[in-house]
């Protein structure tokens, strides 16, 4: 428990870091992207080398702009829209998608709980945050192997071995037959930029964009790995249970008077 709220603070803290840097950084962007727009525009179109150059600039200013979402993503800065999801519903929509990406060696495995409850969070994010894992098992399978999705209802007391605060959740559980993590990368698998790949493979910030995402809705992520014995990544999503749901994803405006 110790070592949990260790990892809770020092996310807190190298959130709050990246964010602010983040933030600013997608706000001068926005200047340079819109003002390389305008410019190409004007330019004398019969020279291609003002273009190129122009357009280069574009292209690295708007991977750039990518990187900083998803820097707001990871310190809980960027605008969710949440919407009631059944996730029995939205893995099977994915797996077209999840196979494609996972490849021939790679066998997707679903195993989706009857009842089960609805989450409230941004679908779109969902997906993403899904697909990132996905990719990631894929990565650490190169032999091919097999990946498992599995949703679950889950009701935590308020002492579990996991320290999930108590509630319902809706559970969805990645797991791979991959490499695994030593302890060393899975303590800092989330931290925004840590990746053992290599150079141009990983930015080391998937991870990162699922706890951000996660946390912002009001779950938790957890992960199970050993080297060798696979990767076990758990989304805990709040259980939707009509307007209180709905008042723990949006902060309640204060409403006593005289403020
Ligand atoms: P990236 O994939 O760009 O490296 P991530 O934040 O998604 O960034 O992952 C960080 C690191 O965590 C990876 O480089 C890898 O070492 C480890 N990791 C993530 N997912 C898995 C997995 N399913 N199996 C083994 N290691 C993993």
């Amino acid at each position: 428990a110790q070592e949990a709220l260790r990892q809770a603070q020092k996310m807190e803290a190298v959130g709050q870091l990246t964010g602010g840097i983040a933030h600013d950084f997608n706000n001068m962007l926005a200047v340079v992207i819109g003002s390389l727009d305008l410019l190409s525009r004007r330019v004398d179109a019969s020279d291609p080398k003002i273009r190129r150059y122009i357009d280069a600039a574009a292209e690295g200013a708007q991977r750039a702009a990518t990187l900083t979402q998803r820097l707001l993503a990871f310190s809980r800065q960027q605008p969710l829209n949440p919407e009631v999801v059944d996730a029995n519903q939205l893995v099977p929509d994915m797996s077209e998608l999840l196979r494609h990406s996972l490849g021939a060696d790679v066998r997707l495995e679903t195993r989706l709980a009857a009842g089960l409850w609805r989450t409230h969070a941004d679908r779109n994010q969902l997906e993403n945050a899904i697909l990132n894992l996905a990719v990631n098992a894929r990565d650490a399978m190169p032999e091919g192997g097999r990946l498992t999705i599995e949703t679950r209802n889950a009701s935590m007391q308020e002492q579990d071995s996991a320290a999930i605060p108590g509630g319902d959740y809706v559970l969805i559980a990645v797991s791979d037959t991959g490499a695994g993590m030593s302890p060393e990368v899975k303590a800092k698998a989330f931290d925004p930029f840590f990746t053992t790949k290599q150079v141009g493979k990983g930015t080391g910030l998937g991870l990162s964009q699922v706890y951000g995402f996660v946390r912002q809705s009001g779950g938790q992520v957890r992960i199970s790995s050993a080297p060798g014995e696979g990767t076990i990544i758990k989304l805990y999503l709040p259980r939707f249970t009509g307007d209180a749901c709905d008042a723990a994803a949006e902060p309640q405006q204060d409403l006593r008077p005289g403020g």
